[in-house]
């Protein structure tokens, strides 16, 4: 039986949830609320500067968790995928100027490109990033996406791909991020999660819900308890093998990107120490 939660002190909340928020008003508001962490997405940081960011950061003293995202590697031309690479390599820089630890990686997949190959470009691409992020300090954590999402957003889809890539790569900087939107269904999840803690590599934990019916495969997330995650035992699962990081809240929701952003927040506190 999962513990359950009983305050906000390993709430992250990322800065996409709360989409019509600006970085400065995240910030402002998260503190406002109580809300310990921060995922940054890099939409934010645009005409802000990652400088900028990392001073209002480390002034709030949110704690910041993640930089979302890199990846998006495959590409059908040589050219497309450098341009992938260097991308990373500014999302590593960025992410060591805010004090995020790791970058997400949405790892990419091309319409028509098979996925094996896909997969084979994106593990060639983060080896190629690995070094640039070794040297900074930060790590790269690969994200499966739901199959859905297999033709042009990730080639990896579950938790066995990304921990044979991680195993691949042999780098102690390269792990996972398990999100649970797009992993609840998969029979080998919870045996997954624990070959990922034996490797070293469980860098973050995503939690949302998964509503019936989805009436938008990208911007119709639940929060929790909409939907039929069951999300204390997965939550159980990664804690069973050690995870002590952040439930990191991350919602794409146009309906309630809709709602005022502050009773929004609420909501996300309440739901959290509810269901979570
Ligand atoms: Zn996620």
């Amino acid at each position: 039986m999962t513990e359950p939660l009983k305050d906000l002190s390993r709430l992250c909340v990322h800065t996409m949830t709360t989409k019509p928020l600006s970085l400065r008003q995240c910030i402002d508001a998260y503190v406002q609320a109580g809300i310990p962490a921060i995922t940054v997405w890099r939409n934010v940081l645009e005409g802000v500067g990652a400088e900028q960011a990392g001073a209002w950061l480390r002034e709030s003293g949110l704690r910041v968790v993640s930089l979302c995202r890199g990846g998006f590697f495959p590409a059908t031309s040589e050219e497309g995928r450098r341009k992938a690479i260097d991308d990373n390599r500014r999302a590593v820089d960025e992410a060591a100027a805010i004090g995020a630890p790791h970058v997400v990686l949405v790892c990419g997949a091309v319409p028509g490109l098979p996925l094996d190959e896909s997969r084979r470009q994106i593990t060639d691409g983060i080896a190629a990033v690995l070094p640039h992020a070794e040297q900074a300090g930060v790590r790269l954590a690969i994200e499966p996406l739901h199959p859905m999402y297999a033709d042009d957003r990730s080639a990896v889809n579950t938790m066995r791909q990304a921990n044979d890539m991680v195993e691949q790569l042999a780098s102690k900087s390269v792990g996972v991020a398990v999100d649970i939107f797009h992993l609840w269904w998969d029979p080998e999840l919870e045996a997954q999660i624990a070959r990922c803690a034996a490797l070293d590599a469980l860098f973050a934990f995503h939690i949302c819900d998964w509503r019936t019916p989805t009436r938008d495969l990208l911007n119709d997330r639940g929060l929790m308890g909409d939907g039929c995650i069951d999300i204390p035992s997965i939550r159980g699962w990664v804690e069973a093998n050690g995870f002590r990081g952040f439930n990191e809240v991350e919602v794409f929701s146009t309906e309630y990107w809709g709602m005022n952003q502050q009773a929004y927040i609420e909501k996300i506190k309440a739901a959290y120490l509810k269901n979570s």
